[in-house]
């Protein structure tokens, strides 16, 4: 059967990386867009899925029979902080207007975008790591960002609660730390990664120290945007269940915060001896350690994943660690005029 997906967030960092597995004729084979698939990539341009009628028309126009669901407010922790009732409120507004648009629309499947923040806190919880998708809901989340962990933990149950009344197999995938091209790189409001890069590539233009906040001791999982992007196209034609999976790299390969800055500087080191050689890029590290860590980690499991994909004989690796921060240093290098800076 022919299939039409619709992908929300199409623009963003995980939309843009889609696209480009899809449709890049470097990328795997494996992943690219067969013959019977027609993908379309929505924006907020095109529909503000906050509104139900901009939703419900988005549906009739492309009539999808499958969605992946990636559109959110997304931000860093700061905004999170400040605006936990709009990312709460908006997050609910976008996830409801789309999985009822899609009932409605009898769309097959859908694969919305968690994310491991929707993972209880580990304060009073015994023996909660690694996380693993059975532990969603066993307490609260972090209070730095409870609106939009709560709004995300909300899509894992109207998908139950779709399956019961109506038999959906509506489901959702839980990424990492997710950094690459077309990524956040706002000073203020990114992720860690793109931050880091961000703040590195302007020590180095205006020759001013690199200040890393915090001690760099914490430990993170990080996924490529490319790699999440191929699990994301594996799962549409390979998991038909509603119990989410946890799209993440194993738990050996979490990293220190002192290991990606080492790193990133690595990957700027690498781009200039390619694209400058003549002027290498020189930066002073001194570290902000009065600034606050947050948490010291929050391992996730990848068991169930590397159980699915060998049961669905998929090849797939994962993109070695400074591979992918050297493709996104390039991508960041060459894109800066465009970038969201
Ligand atoms: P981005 O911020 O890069 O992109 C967000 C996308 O959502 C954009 O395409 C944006 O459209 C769209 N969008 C936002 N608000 C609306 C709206 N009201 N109506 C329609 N579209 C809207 O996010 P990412 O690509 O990083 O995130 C994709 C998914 O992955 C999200 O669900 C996020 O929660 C999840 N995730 C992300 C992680 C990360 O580290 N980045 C980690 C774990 C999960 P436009 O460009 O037009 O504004």
């Amino acid at each position: 059967m022919s299939k039409v997906i619709l992908v929300t967030g199409g623009s963003g960092l995980v939309g843009q990386a889609l696209q480009h597995v899809l449709n890049d004729t470097e990328s795997d084979p494996a992943f690219r867009a067969q013959p019977d698939e027609t993908w379309h990539f929505a924006t907020s341009k095109e529909a503000d899925l906050r509104c139900p009628e901009q939703t419900r028309q988005l549906f009739e126009k492309y009539k999808p029979t499958h969605v992946i669901h990636l559109a959110a407010l997304v931000g860093g922790l700061f905004k999170n902080m400040s605006h936990n009732l709009t990312f709460l409120r908006d997050n609910i507004r976008i996830n409801d207007n789309v999985l009822s648009s899609a009932h409605d629309a009898d769309v097959t499947k859908v694969i919305s975008c968690l994310s491991t923040c929707v993972f209880p806190d580990e304060k009073g919880l015994r023996d909660l790591y690694p996380l693993t998708e059975q532990k969603i809901h066993i307490g609260p989340p972090h209070p730095s960002n409870f609106g939009y962990s709560h709004a995300k933990r909300l899509v894992d149950i109207q998908n139950h609660a779709y399956k019961q009344e109506f038999g959906r197999n509506y489901t959702s995938a839980i990424p990492t730390n997710v950094f690459g091209p077309y990524d956040n790189f706002d000073l203020r409001d990114s992720h860690v990664i793109p931050g880091l890069m961000h703040k590195a590539y302007l020590a180095e233009k205006s020759g001013t120290v690199f200040q890393p906040s915090g001690s760099g001791k914490p430990l993170r999982q990080f996924i490529y945007s490319r790699d999440l992007a191929k699990l994301f196209v594996w799962m549409l034609r390979n998991y038909d269940d509603v119990e989410p999976v946890i799209l993440s790299v194993p738990e050996e390969q979490e990293v220190s915060i002192e290991y990606v800055v080492d790193s990133v500087v690595k990957a700027f080191q690498k781009n200039r001896a390619s694209t400058d050689p003549s002027k290498p890029f020189d930066v002073k590290i001194e570290w902000n350690r009065a600034a606050a860590d947050g948490q010291f980690r929050k391992p996730a499991s990848n068991e169930k994943l590397a159980t699915l994909l060998k049961e669905s004989g998929v090849q797939f690796e994962f993109t070695p660690f400074e591979q992918a921060l050297h493709e996104t240093v390039d991508w960041f290098v060459k894109n800066y005029d465009s970038a969201r800076t």
